[in-house]
C-alpha cells in the first residue's frame, strides 16, 4: 500500500507535546469490520479474488504530523490522515473528522463506507476520509484554526476539486470548511470553492446542506415504515448522540413524519419524556450547557435504557461500535436507522437478523449528507445556485431510488439490507475498475 509521510519545520518548538494514536481492539476495529462487511457482500457477488485484494485496501494515504502553537504558548504536533479508499468513479469524497479517539483504522473504515455510499447513490465519486486527532471541546478558536490551516498545507497536494474533495463530519463544521477552502485557495493562487463541501452558505455552500444526513435519514425511515406498515404519525423513536446528524433527525422525525421523541444523548448523559420532548428545546439547553442533559421536562435515563426502549425506531447518531453483541439483544427497536458510521458490529448484525429487527444501514441511512454535498460541488463548478426546494426534492429522489435498489436486492437475493447495500455499491465499483482496465495484464509494459 503506497504511503508517505510529511512535515513542516514550523516555528522553533519551545516545548512540544505529541498526542499518541489509540490502538483500538482488533474485535472492534472499525477497519477490519469494514472488511468483514465486505467480504459477506463479495462472497454473496461471488467476486473474483483480484477485484476482493483491489477493493479491500485504500489505494492511497497520508500520514501528517501538524506542529501549532496553542494560545499558552506550547507547541503542540497532532497526527492527521487522509485516506483515499478508491476512484474508479471519480474523485474521492469524505469528510475530516477532529476527534481525541481518531486512528487510522477508523479512517480506512470510513473513507471504505464513502466509496460504498457515493456508488450506492450514484454520485461520480470515489470514497474519501481524512481525521487529526484532537479535542475541539479543550481548544479555542484560534488554535482550531491553526490545526485547520495546517492540515490542509500539508495534505494541499493530494486534494483538489477533481482529486479529492473533503467535508465536514465528527467535531468540524462550516467556519472550520471555510478555513480550509480559503487555506487551499491561498496554495494554488485562486478561488476553488469546489475543493470542499460542507461551506457557510455565503461562501458557496449549498441551500440545504446543514441538516442534509438528517433529511436523508428520515426520507429514508418513512420508506423503511411504509415498506413495513408502519403508520408514521405518533410513531416514536429514540435518537443517541444529537450533534448535527442526531439534532436534526429528532427535528426533521416531528416536522415531516410526526413522530414523537421519547429520547436522546450526547457524549455527557441522556434525556427521556413519556410524552415525546421538544428537540428543539434540546438543542437550545445543549447550546447552553454543552448537554441535553437537564432539557425542562425530561428526566434522567442511561445509554443502555435508551438503546433497549421499546420504540419503532432506535437511531444510532454518535460513533461506531454502538450495537454489539452485548446489548443488541435488549433492542426493542423495529427498525435501526444507523445516521453514525458503523454503529452496529457484525454480532448485533447477527442478532438483529435472527429478532427480525429491519436495519436501515449506514451507507444507505446517512448518505443524504455526501448527496447534498455532491450538489454543492456541482453548483460551485457551474457557479448556479439552487433554492433550498430544489434541493429536497433531489435529494428525496435520490434516496427513495437507493432505498428502493436495495429492499429490491434484499428481497431478490434474500439477504439483510447491508449485504443487499454492499452488493448495489459493489458492482458499481467493480464496473468502472473493470472497464478502466486496472485487472487487465499489462503486456510488454
Ligand atoms: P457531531 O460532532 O455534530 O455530533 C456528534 C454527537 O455525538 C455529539 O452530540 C456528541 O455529544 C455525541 N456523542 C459522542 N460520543 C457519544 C457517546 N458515547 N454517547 C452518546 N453521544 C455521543 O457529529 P455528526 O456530524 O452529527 O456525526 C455523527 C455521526 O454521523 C458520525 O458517525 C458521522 O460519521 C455520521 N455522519 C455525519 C454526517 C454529516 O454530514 N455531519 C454525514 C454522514 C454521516
Amino acid at each position: 500500500m503506497p504511503s508517505s509521510s510529511s512535515r513542516t519545520s514550523g516555528a522553533a518548538v519551545k516545548k512540544t507535546r505529541v498526542v499518541a494514536e489509540r490502538k483500538p481492539s482488533q474485535e472492534l476495529n472499525p477497519f477490519a469490520l469494514a472488511q468483514a462487511q465486505l467480504d459477506k457482500a463479495c462472497d454473496k457477488l461471488g467476486l473474483e479474488p483480484e477485484m476482493r485484494a483491489v477493493l479491500r485496501q485504500p489505494m492511497r494515504e497520508l500520514h501528517v504530523a501538524l506542529p501549532v502553537r496553542l494560545d499558552d504558548g506550547r507547541v503542540q504536533v497532532f497526527q492527521g490522515f487522509r485516506v483515499q479508499h478508491n476512484d474508479a468513479r471519480g474523485p474521492c469524497k469524505g469528510g475530516i473528522r477532529f476527534h481525541p479517539a481518531e486512528t487510522i483504522d477508523t479512517v480506512r473504515a470510513l473513507a471504505m463506507w464513502m466509496t460504498w455510499k457515493c456508488a450506492l447513490m450514484d454520485l461520480p465519486l470515489g470514497g474519501g476520509k481524512g481525521g487529526v486527532i484532537c479535542n475541539p471541546k479543550e481548544m479555542s478558536s484560534r488554535e482550531l484554526q491553526q490545526v485547520a490551516r495546517e492540515y490542509i498545507r500539508q495534505i494541499y497536494h493530494m486534494i483538489g476539486p477533481d482529486q479529492d474533495v473533503p467535508a465536514p463530519d465528527v467535531y468540524t463544521d462550516p467556519q472550520i470548511m471555510a478555513w480550509m477552502m480559503d487555506e487551499y485557495s491561498r496554495l494554488v493562487g485562486r478561488h476553488t470553492p469546489d475543493v470542499i463541501t460542507g461551506k457557510p452558505l455565503a461562501l458557496g455552500g449549498s441551500a440545504g446542506r446543514q441538516d442534509a444526513t438528517a433529511r436523508g435519514t428520515v426520507y429514508t425511515v418513512r420508506e423503511a415504515c411504509r415498506h413495513l406498515g408502519i403508520l408514521t404519525k405518533g410513531a416514536t423513536a429514540a435518537i443517541q448522540g444529537y450533534g448535527n446528524a442526531g439534532a436534526y433527525t429528532a427535528q426533521l422525525l416531528v416536522d415531516l413524519l410526526g413522530m414523537k421523541i421519547l429520547a436522546v444523548n450526547d457524549s455527557r448523559g441522556g434525556v427521556y419524556s413519556a410524552e415525546g420532548l421538544d428537540p428543539a428545546a434540546a438543542v437550545e439547553h445543549k447550546a447552553k450547557t454543552k448537554s441535553v442533559v437537564g432539557t425542562p421536562g425530561t428526566s434522567p435515563i442511561s445509554e443502555a435504557e435508551l438503546l433497549a426502549l421499546e420504540v419503532d425506531v432506535l437511531v444510532p447518531a454518535a460513533l461506531e461500535n454502538v450495537l454489539t453483541g452485548h446489548n443488541a439483544g435488549a433492542v426493542r427497536a423495529k427498525i435501526v436507522a444507523e445516521a453514525a458510521n458503523g454503529p452496529t458490529t457484525l454480532e448485533a448484525d447477527d442478532l438483529f437478523a435472527d429478532k427480525g429487527v429491519f436495519v436501515i444501514p449506514d451507507f444507505l441511512c446517512n448518505a443524504g449528507g455526501v448527496t447534498v454535498s455532491y450538489f454543492e460541488w456541482v453548483q460551485n463548478r457551474s457557479s448556479w445556485y439552487w433554492g433550498e426546494q430544489e434541493v429536497y426534492e433531489r435529494l428525496d429522489g435520490r434516496m427513495v431510488r437507493a432505498f428502493r435498489e436495495v429492499l429490491a436486492t434484499s428481497l431478490e437475493a434474500k439477504t439483510d439490507m447491508r449485504t443487499a447495500a454492499y452488493m448495489v455499491a459493489v458492482q458499481r465499483v467493480a464496473e468502472a475498475i473493470r472497464l478502466r482496465g486496472w485487472l487487465e495484464p499489462r503486456s510488454g509494459v
